[in-house]
C-alpha cells in the first residue's frame, strides 16, 4: 500500500460539471474516537488498513485530511412520502471520493454525519450514536445475508453532543457504496429542465454500472429497465428475509440497486404484510407488503425523469415509459415467485397447484401469528427430517394448524428430484437463522449509548456475519422477542 495514500483515490464524480455537486470540507470534531473499523472491507477495497486503523479516529471523523479526496456533497432531489422535493442533497454526507477495489469495481466513500453541507437546510449535518450503530449493523448484516447494500467501513464516536428530542452522543459513520446515485439525483435536473445534465448523468450510470448498455440500441430506454430489474431484485431479497426499509423516499433509492439509508428500518418478526414500524410512516405507505408496489411508484418517477432521452417523439416516450413501468411487475412476479419457491424447497419445474401450496403456507403463517424467520428455518429442518415438525409447530397460535399443509408439502416434495439433505441444505442457503431482531439491535443501541458499553453491538455483529449458519451458543439470538421485549417503533 502507499503509505502517503492510505486510501488511493479517483474522483470521477468530482469530474462531473459543478451543477452536481458542492465542494465542502468535513467539520473537525472535538474528541474522536474509533468504534469500529471494518477491516475485512478495508482491505476488499484495497486500502491500507494498517494505517487506516491505527489513525482511524482522526480519518474516519473528517479531523485528518485523506490525501486525494475531493471533499463533496451531491446534489438531489426526491419525493418523499409522496411528495416532492425539488432540492435535498447531502445535508450531512460528505462523498471523499472513489476507489477502485479488489474486483474491479469502483466504490464510493463517504462520511455521514460530518458537518453542514450547503444542502443541510436546517439541519445540524451530525448524526446521533444510536442511528449510527444501527446503520452499521443492518448494512453489515444485510451484506451477510448476500443483499446487495451500501456497507459500513467505520464508526466513529465524535465527543461531541447532538440535540434531537434529546441530548444524544454524536457519532460519524463511513459509507461505502457502488455509487450513491438515486433515483432523486436523476429528479433534481429533469426539475430543473436540464435535460443535458440527466444525459451527462444518463451517460455517466451507464459507464459506472451498466456499461453492457453502451452498445444498446435505446441505451437509455435500456437503462430504465436494467434499474428496474435490480430493484425488482433487491426488493424480492428485502421480501425473502423480512426486511421493511421503512422510508422508500426517491431519493433513498439507488442506481445501482444496493439498500441504502437505515434510518427507521426494521425486520418483521411476526408475519403480517401490514406490518411498519418507521415512527414517521403514519399511513404505512412502507409498510412491509407494499414495497414492491412503492419500488414501481419510484421507478415510475424515474421513468420521468428520463422521458426526455427516451425518444425524440415525446408521445412514444411515454408509451415507451409507461411499458417500462409495467415490465418492473413482471419482473417482480418472476423474482419473487423463485424466492419462495427456493424458500419451501421448490426447485424450478413448476406444477399448476404450486401457488396455492404456497399462497396457504403464508396465510396460516399470519393467522397463526408465526415468526416468518424461525418459521422458514425449522421448515428446513423439517424438510430432511420429519420430527422437526414439532418445533415448526411449537411457533404457531394452534400447533396443530400446519398439519394438513405439512402433508400436502411432502406429497409435493416426494416429485422433486433432490434428496431431503440436498434440499435442506438449499434450503438453508435462503433461510437464515439470523437476523437483525429488532429488540437485539434496541438492546445494543441502548447499552451503547446510555452506558458507554459496546460489547453487545460488537457481539451482534459477530453473530449476524454468519446469518445462514446454525449455531447453537448463539440460539438466543435467533429467537423471536419475548412479551416485553417487542419493539414496536423505530425512529431516524
Ligand atoms: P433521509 O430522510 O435520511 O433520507 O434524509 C432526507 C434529507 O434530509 C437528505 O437530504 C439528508 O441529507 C437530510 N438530512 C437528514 N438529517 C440531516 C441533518 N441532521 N442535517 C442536515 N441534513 C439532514
Ligand atoms: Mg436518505
Ligand atoms: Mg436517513
Amino acid at each position: 500500500a502507499d503509505r502517503t495514500r492510505p486510501i488511493p483515490f479517483d474522483n470521477s464524480y468530482a469530474r462531473l460539471p459543478d451543477a452536481f455537486f458542492a465542494p465542502v470540507d468535513p467539520t473537525p470534531v472535538e474528541a474522536p474516537r474509533l468504534i469500529a473499523f471494518n477491516r475485512t472491507l478495508a482491505e476488499d477495497l484495497g486500502l491500507d488498513a494498517e494505517a487506516l486503523a491505527r489513525h482511524g479516529a482522526a480519518y474516519f471523523s473528517g479531523n485528518a485530511p485523506l490525501p486525494g479526496a475531493l471533499p463533496l456533497a451531491m446534489a438531489y432531489a426526491g419525493h418523499q412520502f409522496g411528495q416532492f422535493v425539488p432540492q435535498l442533497g447531502d445535508g450531512r454526507a460528505i462523498l471523499l471520493g472513489e476507489v477502485i477495489d479488489r474486483s474491479g469495481q469502483r466504490r464510493d466513500i463517504q462520511l455521514k454525519g460530518a458537518g453542514q453541507t450547503p444542502y443541510s437546510r436546517r439541519g445540524d449535518g451530525r448524526a446521533a450514536l444510536g442511528p449510527v450503530l444501527r446503520e452499521y449493523i443492518v448494512s453489515e448484516a444485510m451484506h451477510a445475508l448476500d443483499i446487495p447494500t451500501t456497507r459500513a467501513l467505520a464508526a466513529v464516536a465524535s465527543g461531541q453532543p447532538v440535540y434531537r428530542d434529546r441530548v444524544l452522543p454524536g457519532a460519524i459513520l463511513t459509507r461505502v457504496a457502488a455509487s450513491h446515485i438515486r433515483v432523486g439525483t436523476f429528479q433534481f435536473f429533469a426539475a430543473r429542465g436540464d435535460t443535458g445534465n440527466v444525459r451527462v448523468l444518463a451517460d455517466h450510470v451507464i459507464d459506472r454500472h451498466y456499461p453492457d448498455l453502451k452498445d444498446a440500441e435505446k441505451p437509455y430506454l435500456a437503462l430504465l429497465d436494467a434499474i428496474a430489474e435490480r430493484q425488482a431484485r433487491l426488493i424480492t431479497a428485502w421480501l425473502g428475509v423480512g426486511f421493511i426499509h421503512g422510508v422508500m423516499n426517491t431519493d433513498n433509492m439507488t442506481i445501482s440497486g444496493e439498500t441504502i439509508d437505515f434510518g427507521p428500518c426494521a425486520f418483521m418478526d411476526r408475519y403480517d404484510p401490514r406490518t411498519v414500524f418507521s415512527s414517521i410512516d403514519h399511513g404505512g405507505r412502507y409498510a412491509f407488503g407494499n414495497q414492491p408496489m412503492v419500488g414501481q411508484w419510484n421507478i415510475a418517477r424515474l421513468a420521468e425523469a428520463l422521458l426526455a432521452l427516451l425518444d425524440d417523439d415525446q408521445d412514444k416516450a411515454v408509451d415507451a415509459a409507461n411499458a417500462a413501468v409495467g415490465r418492473f411487475m413482471d419482473k417482480f412476479q418472476t423474482q419473487w415467485k423463485a424466492t419462495i419457491r427456493a424458500k419451501i424447497g421448490l426447485g424450478a419445474d413448476e406444477e399448476e397447484s404450486d401457488q396455492t401450496l404456497i399462497r396457504d403456507l403464508l396465510v396460516t403463517l399470519y393467522e397463526q401469528k408465526a415468526d416468518y424467520t424461525l418459521a422458514f428455518r425449522r421448515l428446513t429442518d423439517t424438510a430432511e427430517n420429519a420430527a422437526a415438525d414439532t418445533a415448526l409447530a411449537a411457533l404457531l397460535a394452534d400447533p396443530a394448524a400446519l398439519g394438513p399443509w405439512l402433508a400436502l408439502w411432502r406429497e409435493r416434495l416426494s416429485r422433486e428430484a433432490a434428496s431431503p439433505q440436498a434440499r435442506a441444505a438449499a434450503m438453508r442457503r435462503v433461510n437464515p437463522a439470523f437476523i437483525p431482531r429488532n429488540h437485539k439491535v434496541e438492546e445494543a443501541l441502548t447499552a451503547a449509548v446510555d452506558h458507554g458499553d459496546f460489547s453487545l453491538f460488537h457481539a451482534l455483529n459477530d453473530v449476524l456475519a454468519r446469518p445462514y449458519e446454525d449455531r447453537p451458543a448463539f440460539a438466543a439470538y435467533a429467537m423471536p422477542p419475548k412479551p416485553g421485549e417487542e419493539v414496536t417503533a423505530t425512529f431516524c
